[in-house]
């Protein structure tokens, strides 16, 4: 999609600071980033959010999990928290699915 931001930076016609990629998966640094290691795991293919990559592909989705892996493996010792956000009310700013990679730092817990 011509439009979308993170269509646009995985076929590289936007910049971006790549750690890894795949046929199917970019892995790129969050601009504004959250943690020490805040990479942002896309796949290449347009879809709105995480639920729509499962209904698709559930391939694409260990996939983009995989990828994840590999960004934490490479960067903080293999731990790492995986954020996806489904809709605005949930704070999802680009409706492209993606997954954000946090790590390198001890994280609070979300939940009580
Ligand atoms: P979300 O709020 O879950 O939709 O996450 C969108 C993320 O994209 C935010 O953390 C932004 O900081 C990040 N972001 C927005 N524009 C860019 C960009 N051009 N390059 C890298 N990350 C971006
Ligand atoms: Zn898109």
């Amino acid at each position: 999609m011509d439009d979308c931001l993170f269509c646009r930076i995985s076929a590289g016609t936007i910049p971006s600071t790549m750690v890894l990629e795949t046929e199917a998966v970019v892995a790129f640094r969050d601009i504004a980033p959250e943690a020490p290691t805040h990479v942002l795991v896309v796949p290449r293919a347009h879809h709105v959010d995480v639920s729509a990559v499962a209904a698709a592909s559930p391939t694409l989705l260990a996939e983009m999990i995989d990828v994840a892996q590999r960004v934490a493996d490479a960067e903080c010792g293999g731990q790492f928290r995986l954020v996806f956000n489904v809709g605005e009310m949930a704070g999802q700013t680009i409706p492209h699915a993606h997954a954000h990679v946090l790590g390198g730092a001890p994280m609070g817990r979300v939940l009580p």
